[in-house]
């Protein structure tokens, strides 16, 4: 382990500076994209010095789940707890003082074979992030004319690299025609999620959300978001496929993703969202969600994982 110096990574069993973890050319990783990852956030909080990591065990669990499913033959040291441990280690080897994302990877570390099942290595790393779209109230959407992918062929709930093929497709074509993110369509023609983010209305004061067997991801932010609802703002929650006509006729529409934390749409193929503003249960979820992941709220403080930035601790 060498010194702190904000670029440390985790890389085959150890951290080292950034510049030295090096994979081969000749990876299946390199080759064909061959890996399973997690984004995480963790938030500062410069009064108690600790760095929250949100839903730790619940992505590293995700990350499992995705390897498992790609049939990864992983290290038998690479345990949940294992994981969770080495994300502790390099935050508070890296010292940040500021919001950050973490992202854990698992890939294929051999040469060539996309149907290899091992070795699988493990690489963590950890840099500052500040919110995304910082620019913007709302983002204007469009339906892609990409579809999002399906579990009968390229399945969204593995979070897997090659899946942001689909994710990069529509997102570069809505950027292209003046939008700022797309929302995909299933194989069905409903709703299924955004690139990088999961999708809900507001219509008639309940909150609605594709279920997850619409080609979305099994999103962590939207199972917080459908807890905070139920029960701090007893809002009813349903989850059942939305129409796309529904998104010209909701009353509110927004992201919710890891990266976008919660992120309200403002039109969706130039048809203005009915309550943009004021967004009354949108403003409350952001509310909400932000006291939540910066340990400022007396609910669901479990989802939060502490890291005691000092040196002593
Ligand atoms: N859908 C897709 C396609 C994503 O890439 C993400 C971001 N990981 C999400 C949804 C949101 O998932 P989460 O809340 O777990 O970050």
């Amino acid at each position: 382990m060498k010194g702190k110096n904000k670029d440390m990574v985790f890389f085959r069993g150890d951290f080292v500076p950034s510049a030295e973890a090096n994979i081969s050319i000749l990876s299946a990783v390199a080759q064909y994209g061959m890996n399973v990852f997690e984004g995480l956030r963790g938030y500062y909080n410069h009064d108690s010095l600790t760095m929250n990591v949100f839903q730790l065990p619940e992505h590293i669990s995700r990350l499992l789940c995705s390897a498992r499913m790609l049939k990864f033959k992983l290290d038998p040291a690479h345990t949940q707890a294992y994981i969770e441990q080495k994300v502790k280690e390099l935050i508070k080897l890296n010292a940040h003082t500021e919001d950050i994302y973490i992202r854990v990877c698992l890939f294929l570390d051999n040469f060539w074979g996309w149907s290899s099942q091992d070795p699988v290595g493990l690489i963590i790393n950890t840099f500052p992030k500040d919110r995304a779209f910082t620019d913007l109230k709302g983002l204007k959407c469009c339906v892609s004319s990409w579809r999002r992918i399906n579990d009968s062929s390229f399945p969204p709930r593995i979070k897997a690299g090659p899946n942001y093929l689909n994710s990069r497709l529509s997102l570069l074509e809505a950027k292209q025609n003046g939008y700022d993110y797309p929302i995909l369509l299933n194989d069905r023609s409903t709703v299924a999620e955004g690139p990088g983010a999961c999708l809900f209305i507001v219509r008639n004061g309940s909150l609605i959300t594709p279920p997850v067997y619409a080609s979305v991801l099994e999103s962590i932010t939207r199972n917080a978001v459908i807890d905070v609802a139920r029960s701090i703002l007893k809002v009813p929650v349903m989850e059942r496929e939305i129409d796309r006509t529904e998104l010209y006729l909701a009353d509110e529409i927004f992201f919710v993703g890891t990266a976008i934390e919660i992120m309200p749409v403002e039109s969706v193929d130039g048809i203005q969202v009915k309550d943009f503003r004021p967004r009354p249960i949108t403003r409350e979820i952001l509310k909400h969600y932000f006291k939540i992941v910066r340990s400022e709220s007396e609910h669901f403080a479990r989802w939060n994982t502490p890291i005691k930035m000092t040196q002593e601790a």
